[in-house]
C-alpha cells in the first residue's frame, strides 16, 4: 500500500481544533482509496516557544523537512506579540517556508454556489467566481536586508532576484495553462524598482507560453478591481505583500476568512495550510470553521501525493454538506439548516466523503 508521511503543526489558537477536523477526514479518504498517511506530530509557534524558547525548534523542523508533506494549522497569540521578532511566532512560519524553500503560495479563491449569500458583494457579482492567487512566499520586503527599527525611524527593503521572479512566474503560467490561460500580474511598476524588473521577467517567461494572455495592473487598481468585478480574474501572479493583501480580500468576497485554502510550494516538501490566522478570539470555543484547513488537506493530496481522487472527494463532500445546509457560526447566517461545532462539522463532512 501506498504510504505518505506527513509532518502535522497545528500551531496556535484554533490551529489545534481546526487541523484535528483536516485529519478526521483524511483518515476517512485513505481508506477508501487504498493509500496509508503516517501523521507526525510537532510545535512550532507560540506553543513551541513556551516549551522550547524558539518558534521554529530543529526537531520540527527537521521532521518537516524529512516528510513528504507538512499540514499546518495557524500561528500566533497576543500572549508572544511582544517577543523580539526571532522569537515571536511568525518568525518560526517565515523560516519553515524559507527552509523548505517554499517560495510560491497558490490561493484558489471559489466562491461555493451554495454560500453565494455570504458573500459581502451582490450575487450577481460574485457568481462562478474561480480565481487563484499566486503569491511569491519567500522574497519581497518580508525577507528583505537590511531591515531596522530605531526610536524614531525604520526602515525594510524590499529585493527581489531575477531567479526568484522567474520560478514563481512559472508555477502560475503552469498553473494558467491548466485553467483560463490568462495571468494579471499585480504590480506597482509606476513607484516601485522592484515591480519593473516584475515585469521584465514575466513578459520573458511569457515567450514559452503563448497561448496565456498576460495582461499587468497596479496593486491599488488590483484591490479595487477585485470588489468590482472579481470574474475578470484568472491567475492573478504578484510578489509577497501584495499577495497577503489580495488574497485576504479575495477570501472575504467569497463569504468567509474560514473557508480558503493555500498550499506553499516549489521545494522538495510543500507546506498545505489555511489563509487565515489562529483566531484567539474563538480559539477553544469549538466554532471555528475547519473547512479552510480540510481544503489545505485536499490540496495536499492533490499536489504533494497525487492523489487527485481522493481529492475531489473531500471538494465533493464539503460542497455536498454546505449544499446540506450545514454551517459552522461564522456563514450561519446564509441559508443554513443545522449550526455545527468545529468537530461536528468535520465528523460530518467526513462522513460525506463516503459518499463520492
Ligand atoms: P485571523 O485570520 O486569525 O482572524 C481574523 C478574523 O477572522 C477573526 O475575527 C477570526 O475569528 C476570524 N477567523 C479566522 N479564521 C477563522 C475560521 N477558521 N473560522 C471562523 N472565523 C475565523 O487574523 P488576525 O486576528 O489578524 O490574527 C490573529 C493571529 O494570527 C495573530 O497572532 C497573527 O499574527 C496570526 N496570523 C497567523 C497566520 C498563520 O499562521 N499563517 C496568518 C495570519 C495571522
Amino acid at each position: 500500500m501506498k504510504t505518505y508521511n506527513v509532518c502535522v503543526i497545528k500551531g496556535d489558537g484554533i490551529g489545534p481544533e481546526i487541523v484535528e477536523e483536516a485529519v478526521k477526514v483524511l483518515d476517512s479518504v485513505s481508506h477508501k482509496f487504498g493509500f496509508e498517511l503516517n501523521f507526525d506530530y510537532h510545535l512550532m509557534g507560540g506553543c513551541a516557544v513556551d516549551i522550547f524558547g524558539v518558534p521554529l525548534p530543529d526537531e520540527t523542523l527537521n521532521a518537516a523537512k524529512a516528510s513528504d508533506a507538512v499540514l499546518f494549522g495557524a500561528i500566533g497569540g497576543a500572549k508572544w506579540d511582544n517577543l523580539a521578532r526571532h522569537l515571536r511566532p511568525e518568525s518560526g512560519l517565515l523560516k519553515l517556508r524559507k527552509e523548505l524553500g517554499a517560495f510560491a503560495n497558490l490561493r484558489p479563491a471559489i466562491i461555493f454556489d451554495e454560500l453565494i449569500n455570504a458573500s459581502t458583494l451582490k450575487p450577481e457579482t460574485v457568481r462562478g467566481v474561480d480565481i487563484l492567487v499566486v503569491r511569491e512566499l519567500t522574497g519581497g520586503i518580508y525577507f528583505g536586508q537590511p531591515r531596522e527599527k530605531h526610536e524614531k525611524s525604520a526602515f525594510n527593503t524590499m529585493v527581489y532576484s531575477y531567479e526568484e521572479i522567474e520560478r514563481v512566474s512559472k508555477i502560475a503560467f503552469e498553473a494558467a495553462m491548466k485553467r483560463g490561460k490568462k495571468i494579471t500580474l499585480v504590480d506597482k511598476a509606476n513607484v516601485l524598482e522592484t515591480s519593473q524588473l516584475w515585469r521584465e521577467v514575466v513578459a520573458e517567461v511569457a515567450k514559452s507560453y503563448p497561448e496565456v494572455a498576460v495582461e499587468q495592473m497596479y496593486v491599488d487598481n488590483a484591490a479595487m478591481q477585485l470588489v468590482r468585478d472579481p470574474k475578470q480574474f484568472d491567475v492573478l501572479l504578484t510578489e509577497n505583500l501584495f499577495g497577503d493583501i489580495l488574497s485576504d480580500e479575495a477570501s472575504m468576497i467569497c463569504g468567509s476568512i474560514g473557508l480558503l485554502p493555500s498550499a506553499s510550494i516549489g521545494g522538495k516538501v510543500g507546506i498545505y495550510e489555511p489563509i487565515h490566522g489562529s483566531a484567539p478570539d474563538i480559539a477553544g470555543q469549538g466554532i471555528a470553521n475547519p473547512i479552510a484547513t480540510i481544503m489545505s488537506a485536499a490540496m495536499m493530496l492533490r499536489y504533494a501525493f497525487n492523489e487527485a481522487e481522493a481529492a475531489q472527494c473531500i471538494e465533493n463532500a464539503v460542497k455536498s454538506v454546505l449544499r446540506d445546509g450545514y454551517r459552522t457560526k461564522d456563514i450561519a447566517k446564509f441559508d443554513a439548516k443545522e449550526i455545527c461545532s468545529t468537530s461536528e462539522i468535520g465528523s460530518i463532512i467526513s462522513d460525506y466523503t463516503h459518499k463520492f
